[in-house]
């Protein structure tokens, strides 16, 4: 058996590890896209380091881009085989890879354009629109904790890591002529007290770990006080100050959260009397993809929903799909709250909304979620108090609010908990994945404190070959 790391090997996007078995079936977890722009991220998401006509099976962890979005690329250049995953990711991925490719169709005309100028060829999309069509029908639906076998050498299980609707640990069971090997892959691990998703599930004792380290020196702030907090924020800026509340928020979870806990707010009477408006033809999407999948809600929200009816509708919650409709919240003098994407605030109707309301000191940005340093909204996390949108610098004259209780993933702490399914001294090895060197570097003496003794943090392209 072979392990090979063809991506989030000392980096958070990209996630591709590769299992060849004695026989040379050869299985892809994950196929993530580079995300982060740059240079780098453009040449690894064009190159996969290995051909993809060659592998049989894609077994896939969830439905985000940084996980999913190079699979159209894959078919595009020849892969054949199924791509295994629950029936949720099935559902998200068609409506996120569709936005994927009209995303980077849009941008390559961008980036076209400016090269047409200069003189430069022209690039071709990483794929299109017909290639995710084309990618639709390898897709394989396979239920929580059911043992799936793809030949007499290979099986996997889901478990319910509790990171997205429809996020999966994989564990899988490997039989060749030197024995039985287990291992497990993390994909990205949630946490515990989600409001919606049910808590990571436990798995089977694995000879070898592929762990996820994306917060693995961090600690989150605790959640239990975001309601009260986003409740504040929400009397401050529209009550008080009659302006508007605008949050940036990924489509999937972030912003069925907020919507649930506005809901939530709604139905104990607390919720000021004022429109709440979704405006993201996407979180529009995932909203309805959430809903048919509540079987994979956790108790709590389903005795909400078996009493309220909905936990995402309410008076006064309008989702906008329309680009009118959209651009028509700009005009609305009425004091509001804004959820739309992207959750960085780097593209999207989002960006639009800021630009509208951040020079008046009555409004509100609020930001719910990780953003990167170099997009607009990590400069607004910072404080910047000049920020240039759409070409035009804007000083930040409305408050910006930061809530760092949400997160899809996992803490250090979390991570341990969740780990502590395990008898350390029967992993012969953890390979971490999916994070930043100095925070896996961090996350492996926490794990050795933890009795895991041989932690590996592998480069891209790296194989382990075993025995
Ligand atoms: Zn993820």
């Amino acid at each position: 058996m072979r392990i090979s790391f063809y991506g989030a090997a000392r980096l958070v996007t990209g996630s591709k590890h590769l299992i060849e078995t004695e026989s040379g079936l050869r299985v892809l977890l994950d196929c993530g896209l580079f995300q982060g722009g740059g240079s780098d991220s453009h040449e690894l998401n064009r190159h996969f380091g290995f051909d993809p006509a060659s592998i049989d099976h894609v077994v896939l962890s969830h439905a985000h881009i940084d996980h999913s979005g190079l699979l159209p690329r894959l078919v595009a250049q020849g892969f054949e085989g199924k791509i295994w995953t629950t029936p949720a990711s099935v559902d998200l991925c068609e409506i996120m890879l569709m936005d994927s490719a009209y995303i980077q169709e849009n941008d390559l005309r961008r980036v076209n354009e400016r090269r047409k100028r200069r003189g430069e060829s022209i690039l071709d999309p990483l794929y299109t629109v017909d290639d995710v069509e084309k990618t639709l029908t390898h897709f394989r639906e396979v239920g929580y904790r059911q043992e799936h076998r793809l030949n007499d050498e290979f099986s996997f299980t889901f478990y319910d890591s509790g990171h997205i609707i429809g996020s999966a640990g994989i564990y899988m069971e490997i039989v060749e002529s030197t024995g039985r090997e287990t291992i497990f892959f993390t994909g990205d691990i949630g946490r515990k007290g989600d409001i919606i998703l049910h808590d990571p599930e436990p798995f089977p004792q694995a000879n070898f770990i592929i762990c996820e380290s994306t917060y693995g020196d961090r600690l989150h702030d605790d959640a239990s006080h975001a309601a009260a907090q986003l409740l504040r924020t929400v009397y401050e800026t529209c009550v008080i100050n009659k302006g508007k509340v605008i949050i940036p928020a990924f489509s999937v979870d972030r912003t069925q959260e907020i919507i649930y806990m506005l809901d939530k707010m709604h139905s104990e009477g607390k919720l000021p009397a004022i429109e709440v408006f979704v405006d993201s033809p996407l979180s529009v999407k995932a909203t309805k993809v959430m809903q048919k999948h509540e079987a994979d809600f956790n108790p709590a929200i389903l005795e909400y929903i078996k009493k309220d009816g909905d936990a995402f509708c309410f008076p006064g919650l309008h989702y906008i799909t329309e680009v009118e409709a959209s651009k028509a919240l700009n005009h609305r003098k009425e004091p509001c709250i804004i959820i739309s994407a992207s959750g960085m605030a780097e593209a999207g109707r989002v960006k639009h909304h800021i630009f509208n309301s951040i020079e008046k000191e009555k409004n509100c940005i609020l930001i719910v979620g990780y953003a990167s340093p170099s997009s607009l909204g990590g400069a607004l996390r910072r404080g910047e108090k000049l920020v240039r949108i759409f070409g035009k610098d804007l000083e930040v004259k409305a408050r910006v609010e930061v809530m760092d209780a949400f997160s899809a993933h996992a803490d250090y702490l979390e991570m341990l908990e969740y780990l502590s399914c395990q008898d350390a001294s029967k992993v012969s090895k953890v390979f971490l994945v999916h994070g930043e060197y100095d925070t896996q570097m961090a996350f492996k003496l926490k794990l050795i404190e933890a009795g895991f003794y041989h932690i590996e943090i592998p480069e891209l392209g790296d194989t382990y070959e075993h025995p």
